[in-house]
């Protein structure tokens, strides 16, 4: 375990997410809570606290042994890790356990099996299944949206809606008969605004949930509308199943302007390595700007590689839902920055850490995997210092998901989302969290939040 974490341990910053204490025994393989006698593995030097993956094993092992030693090696070679100690047997065991581990919640389950996807030695292809019957008895729940109380006149912008496919037949776009999502709207003039139609990206197999762009269109005319969200086929204008009606202000202009910063726009950074170092440098001068010289960052989605690791003056506890990712990272570095890096696994909705611990909470290409952003950012707010800052880089921005690798991201069972900036806003909104710097290069955005003081 690094110093780092055994430091936060000892000083009561580390919370046992069972009781929400900090009587902690270190051991060299668990940390055991002397509290409630919970017991927490730590293996290759990564505490989890999550600890709610299971082995299940669903191939024959022979075929598995074949596949694990192509992954191992490919994860040796792109980690450069030295060949002739015991680094890659610890290799093997954690590809073998990425590969078992499963959890009650299937996208969970995805993003741990993403491990061998990154690192396959070579690309593995995803299909789309064959076509699915049409469905006759389509059904759906609004599980959530980000349609705004009020829209302005004739205005277009793009709204997601989350729903679960709550039939016992898949969802599919791709047949004759296939399904999408319209939204219609309800009122006195509303007849002369045409209806948005959104096909769906991938088959949405029973009981799985996607958050779906719509472009909508608000009517010309303010007034009090409604919006009904229905589904219908490809083949013809008549809604099918059951809808749900969102009523919705309509107004002639706007209202108070937003809170916090305007939005720079700038040009893509095509390369991904580049928009993310961008995201350091912003956050870098952020610190530099608010005079914290040595900060403590909570780093959220952490993986393999946490990107504020090379900040050199600042500590860095490293998160991820995925052991197997944060162990490979623990292994790449070794013995490096052990006295300001750590890399501990943990749930972010319920991050073990006392309140007002951390300078920087940040997060690159993670905000929008998960299921309510907005829940995420304002509990992680909780363990930021309260002049702390909260950092979002290189989130997708754009009103459709019918991109090649947000595709291949869903069909992995990956909960991939994107928002429109005002989307964005919302959500920092209803976080508590006002944007002290918001900037979007091309379709990524990167953004510096603080608490709204109240
Ligand atoms: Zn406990």
């Amino acid at each position: 375990m690094s110093a780092l974490i055994q430091r936060l341990a000892h000083e009561g910053s580390l919370l046992c997410p069972a009781c929400r204490q900090a009587r902690w025994k270190l051991e060299p393989d668990a940390l055991h809570c002397e509290q409630c006698n919970a017991h927490w593995p730590v293996r290759n030097g990564v505490p989890d606290l999550f600890n709610r993956y299971r082995a299940q094993t669903s191939e024959p092992p022979g075929q598995q042994s074949a596949r694990h030693a192509e992954w191992t090696a490919a994860i040796v070679q792109a980690l450069e890790l030295d060949t002739n100690g015991d680094l890659p047997e610890r290799v093997a065991e954690i590809v073998s356990r990425a590969s078992n581990w499963a959890c009650s919640d299937s996208a969970y389950t995805a993003e741990i099996n993403d491990l061998l996807d990154r690192f396959a030695p070579s690309p593995v292809p995803i299909e789309m299944g064959p076509l699915p019957a049409p469905n006759h008895q389509p059904a759906f729940q609004l599980v959530r949206h980000y349609l705004p109380e009020a829209l302005l006149a004739g205005t277009e912008q793009s709204v997601n809606f989350r729903l679960t496919n709550s039939g016992d037949a898949p969802w599919s776009s791709r047949i004759k008969q296939g399904l999408r999502l319209s939204a219609r709207w309800l009122g006195a003039d509303a007849a002369d605004t045409a209806p948005a139609l959104t096909r769906f990206p991938i088959d949405i197999a029973p009981g799985r949930t996607i958050s779906l762009p719509m472009r909508l269109t608000a009517p010309a005319h303010p007034g009090r509308y409604g919006l009904r969200l229905q589904l219908q086929r490809a083949d013809n204008d008549i809604p099918v199943g059951e809808g749900v009606d969102l009523p919705v202000q309509v107004v002639g202009a706007a209202g108070a302007p937003d809170e916090g910063a305007p939005i720079d726009y700038r040009a893509q950074i095509v390369d991904y390595g580049e928009d993310h170092a961008a995201g350091v440098e912003i956050i870098a001068s952020s610190l530099r700007e608010a005079g914290i010289g040595h900060a403590r960052i909570l780093e959220v989605g952490a993986g393999t590689h946490p990107y504020t690791a090379w900040l050199t003056d600042h500590d860095v506890v490293a998160l991820d839902i995925s052991s197997p990712l944060l162990e490979l990272g623990a292994l790449y570095f070794g013995d490096r920055f052990t006295e300001r890096l750590g890399f501990l696994c943990a749930d972010a909705f319920d991050a073990p850490f006392a309140p007002g611990q951390f300078d920087l909470v940040c997060m690159f290409s993670t905000l929008h995997h998960f299921q309510e952003p907005e829940t995420v950012l304002r509990q992680l707010a909780k363990p930021l210092k309260p002049e702390g800052l909260l950092a979002v880089s290189s989130e997708p921005v754009g009103d459709s998901l019918e991109q090649p690798e947000t595709v291949r991201d869903l069909l992995k069972g990956i909960n991939e989302q994107v928002f429109s900036a005002d989307e964005y806003q919302r959500i920092f909104a209803a976080a508590g969290l006002v944007p002290t710097l918001m900037r979007i290069d091309g379709g990524s955005l990167k953004a510096i939040l603080k608490k709204k003081q109240s």
